[in-house]
Order: C-alpha cells, then sequence, then structure tokens
C-alpha cells in the first residue's frame, strides 16, 4: 500500500520548476528529486566518455556503471557522480545541447525511471521533470504542469546566469531552450505532455512565491482518493 505523498511537477526547460519544487520541498520537509540532473549526469558521462548520444544500448551500459547521488543542500542539490561532485559540470552548454539526444532512449528512460520510483518511495517528496505525471508517478497525489512563454523563460535562464557570474546570451538561450523543449515533447519514448490530470500553471505574470504557494494549496486542499 502506498503510504507517501508524491508530488509530480512537469513543464518545458526554463520555466521555474526546480526553483519552485525546491520552495515546496522545504516548506512541506519533503524530498526534492531533480530527474533533470540524472539525465544531465548521463549526458556528461557519455561526453566524457565518448559514448555516442545515438547509441542507446552503449549509454544504458554506461549508465548501470553510475551511481548517482542527488544531495539536497541549503545552497541547492549537490550532485554526486560515482562520489565525485560534477554539479557544476552538468549545466553547460554543452551537456545542455546532449542531454535530450540522451534522452531519447528508452533503455536510458526505462533505469533511469526505475532509480526515480526508488528515490520516490524513500519519503514525500517532489519530482521535476518532463514525465513524473504521465510516467514515473502516474498516481501522484498532486500534479502540476508548469509553463511560461519561450521568451520569459530564457529571460529568466539569463538573469539567472548572470547572477551566478556565468557568462550568458540571451538569443542564444532563446534557442537553445526552443530547441530543446521541441526535442523533448517529439521524442517517441515518454515525450514532455501534460497529464490529462495535471493543473496547469502558466507562471508568465506569476512571482516565485506565487506558484509556491499554489502547489502548497493544492497539496493541502481535502481530496478523495
Ligand atoms: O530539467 P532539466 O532542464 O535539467 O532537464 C534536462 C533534460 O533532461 C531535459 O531537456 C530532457 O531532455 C531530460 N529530462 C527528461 N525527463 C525528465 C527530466 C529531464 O527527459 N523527467
Amino acid at each position: 500500500m502506498k503510504n507517501r505523498i508524491n508530488i509530480a511537477i512537469d513543464g518545458p526547460a526554463g520555466a521555474g520548476k526546480s526553483t519552485v519544487a525546491k520552495m515546496v520541498a522545504e516548506q512541506l520537509s519533503f524530498l526534492y528529486i531533480d530527474t533533470g540532473a540524472m539525465y544531465r549526469t548521463l549526458a556528461y558521462a557519455a561526453l566524457k566518455n565518448q559514448v555516442d548520444g545515438n547509441d542507446g544500448a552503449a549509454l544504458k551500459e554506461l549508465l548501470d556503471q553510475m551511481k548517482i547521488q542527488l544531495v539536497n543542500e541549503k545552497e541547492g542539490t549537490k550532485v554526486l557522480l560515482n562520489d565525485q561532485d560534477i554539479t557544476m559540470d552538468i549545466r553547460t552548454a554543452e551537456v545542455n545541447k546532449q542531454v535530450p539526444l540522451v534522452a531519447s532512449h528508452e533503455a536510458v528512460r526505462l533505469e533511469m525511471v526505475e532509480r526515480q520510483r526508488v528515490l520516490a518511495n524513500e519519503d514525500n517528496s517532489i519530482l521535476d521533470g518532463r514525465d513524473i505525471g504521465t510516467h514515473v508517478l502516474p498516481d501522484a497525489e498532486v500534479k502540476v504542469f508548469l509553463t511560461a512563454s519561450v521568451d520569459v523563460r530564457a529571460e529568466r535562464r539569463h538573469e539567472e546566469q548572470l547572477k551566478k557570474g556565468m557568462l550568458s546570451d540571451l538569443e542564444e538561450l532563446k534557442k537553445e531552450i526552443a530547441k530543446r523543449d521541441e526535442l523533448d515533447s517529439t521524442r517517441a519514448v515518454a515525450p514532455l505532455r501534460k497529464a490529462d490530470d495535471a493543473i496547469e500553471i502558466d507562471t508568465t505574470s506569476l512571482t516565485i512565491p506565487e506558484v509556491v504557494s499554489a502547489i502548497i494549496d493544492l497539496v493541502k486542499k481535502p481530496v478523495s482518493r
């Protein structure tokens, strides 16, 4: 019997999923699981080991040798690959570009989904990704689909990167985000899609605290289960 509460947050790149999910997790004392970081870790390892992003079997073989840990800390989620801290390495433009291809293979997704379900079962948890409500946790108690226009998403990412002291090119970001959305939405296996029972929240004209409190209201709302 299920004795955990799961929240699924899906949506396109840069819709604010991870920022919002982290804050909801903090306020509700839930475990936050960044599933995108797992796919990014595989993309990073594939680039490093020169494994072809088109070769699903080789990627799965690589993944089988990878221990991926998501360690939640005050400053954010620390990502460890076989005990090595790669938190910053998975956020590069190169990884951004490679990750949708790596994430498109069925063998890769089956393994990732299994790992994500194990994590989600450890505690009350909030997962963010592309296929959480549709595939990973179809029985999640609360499902949210976050959206915003490409321009707004790129501008937010741009601000975020500048704040972190990273180089950032707004026009490049717009192109990268639009391309990644297209690849994620059109892949054959578990494409980015709003689950039929997900609540869609357009964050274009909402502040982060407003989105967080809208989600917390959904969790607190008594539902017939
Ligand atoms: O969420 P984030 O932007 O870090 O995700 C990076 C990429 O990982 C996505 O563009 C997508 O290709 C892949 N992904 C996925 N399924 C998920 C989470 C992420 O395919 N549940």
